[in-house]
Parts: C-alpha cells; structure tokens; sequence
C-alpha cells in the first residue's frame, strides 16, 4: 500500500479524527495544515499573525503561504516514506503546487463524505465542546461554501487520475476508521 495519502473532505466529516487515526494505523506523519496553523496563531508567530484573521472568518490562507509549509513540512525525514495530508491541498494551486514537491506524487486520495445537515450540526456541537473559535455559524456556513467553491474541484481532479477513494464518513468513529482502512488496502 502506497502511503502518501491525502485526505479530502468538508469541515466536519471528521477528517480530523480519522485522519489522526490512521496515520497511527500506517505510520506516517499526521500533517494537518489547519492544527499548523493554529498553533502558530497561539505561539503568536509572524506565520500565527498573518493565518489569525483569516481562519477567524473561515477564509483560506494564501497558497502560497501554505504550500510552502507543506513542502518543507514534506520534505523532513520523517516523511520520507511516507505522510498523511489532512486539510491540504484544499485549491487547485496547492494540487498542483504538491504535484511539483520533491516527495510530492500521491498514491491514495480519500474523500471522506457527509450529508451537509449532518456538517452543521458536528460543527456546531464541536464548537460547544472544545470551544474552537472558528466554529461559530457565520463562519461554519463560510467554510462549507468555501469547501464548495475552492475545494470540491479536486475531488474530480483526483478523480481522474484514479486516485479517488470515497468513503461515507457517517457512523462510529470505529466504524469509518474500518472502513477508510479497508478502502486503502483494496
Ligand atoms: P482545518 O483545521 O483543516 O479545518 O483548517 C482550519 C483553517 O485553517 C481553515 O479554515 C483555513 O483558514 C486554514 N487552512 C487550513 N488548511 C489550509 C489550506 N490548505 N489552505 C488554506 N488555508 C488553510
């Protein structure tokens, strides 16, 4: 099984979770442009001042910005054999921006996919529960739009390549991990 996967899908699928999972599962490094993000925004880095106002209104970071985070990111040791991108690419740009890195040919694609009602309404618990700040409604219905606009085009532009796997993200945690699995082994 090839192992430089990424993982695709709206807020709230529970891409995170998942994705978390299964880089434990497959070894690779768990790289999630998204948690990059917010720790610099706690560090108050100059990378932390510049991503803070744009996540808060559920926007995107330049790609340029953050494809060259994920180059660098890519290319430590650690990711040499392997890496699961959770939340990157998430434009056409960043796709084509990872086709031309060094350790950037992918071999798996997974979509993890989830009603829209049903996004909302994780958003929204998650946003009670650890109390992120980029989870309130105004900015929750911005990101699934920019999620459709931005995003969604890669779904065909993996597509076809043949490197697309959907997966239905409702269910137990349990139960998507399985099926992700079984979906990357087939
Ligand atoms: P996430 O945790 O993946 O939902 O990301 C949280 C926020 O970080 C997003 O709403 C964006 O503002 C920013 N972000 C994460 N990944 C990217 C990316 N690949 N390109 C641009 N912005 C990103």
């Amino acid at each position: 099984m090839g192992r430089r996967i990424v993982f695709l899908g709206p807020p709230g699928a529970g891409k995170g979770t998942q994705a978390a999972l299964v880089a434990n599962a497959l070894n690779v490094p768990h790289i999630s442009t998204g948690a990059i993000f917010r720790a610099a925004v706690a560090s108050r880095s100059e990378l932390g001042e510049q991503a803070q106002a744009i996540m808060a209104a559920g926007d995107l970071v330049p790609d340029t910005l953050t494809s060259a985070l994920v180059a660098e990111r890519i290319g430590e040791p650690d990711a040499v054999c392997g890496y699961l991108l959770d939340g990157f690419p998430r434009t056409l740009a960043q796709a084509a921006a990872l086709d031309s890195m060094g350790n950037g040919r992918l071999d798996n694609v997974l979509l993890v996919e989830t009603a829209e009602d049903e996004l909302v309404a994780r958003l929204l618990r998650r946003a009670a529960e650890v109390g992120r700040s980029d989870d309130n409604e105004t900015t929750i219905r911005r990101r699934l739009e920019v999620y459709r606009e931005q995003t969604e085009p890669l779904v065909d532009f993996y597509q076809a390549r043949g490197l697309l796997r959907r997966v239905d993200g409702l269910g137990t945690v349990e139960h998507v991990f399985s099926r992700i699995m079984w979906s990357l082994a087939s």
